[in-house]
């Protein structure tokens, strides 16, 4: 990373980037993710300081809403053209929702850490200025 970038407010790592590969925001190598879900304490790239984040329910509801509506989607369309038992929804959709929800959850609390250090917001404040104060006494 250069000073140049520094000066600008931090990186130029996507966010969305950055969250879809569940890679740290200031760097785009390090980890975000220790386990399943459990954000790391910080970047092994760049030692960011990612205990400071703060998701809060943010990526739920985004699975809530992308997840739901594709499993009534799914389920509109299977019964509009087989017109199966109830039974047979409970099949298909019991494993779709919960395999959706666990596959959409690491990258969308991921992309939202990303964005709250991009927007400087949440725990994130003291990152950013350090970041400036760094670059400045280079
Ligand atoms: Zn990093």
């Amino acid at each position: 990373m250069t000073k140049m970038q520094h000066d600008k407010g931090g990186t130029n790592v996507s966010p969305f980037f950055a969250g879809l590969l569940c890679r740290c925001p200031r760097c785009g190598r390090g980890k975000v993710f220790k386990s399943l879900l459990d954000v790391a304490p910080i970047c092994g790239a760049c030692d960011l300081d990612l205990s400071a984040h703060d998701t809060g329910d943010g990526p739920a509801v985004f699975v809530i809403l992308i997840v739901g509506g594709l499993a009534v989607a799914l389920a509109f369309i299977v019964e509009t053209s087989f017109a199966p038992p109830i039974w047979v929804h409970l099949i298909y959709q019991i494993p779709f929702v919960l395999g959706a929800s666990i596959l959409c959850l690491r990258p969308l609390k991921a992309t939202l850490i990303a964005l709250q250090y991009r927007s400087n917001v949440g725990g994130f404040n003291g990152n950013q200025n350090d970041l400036n104060n760094d670059a400045r006494s280079d």
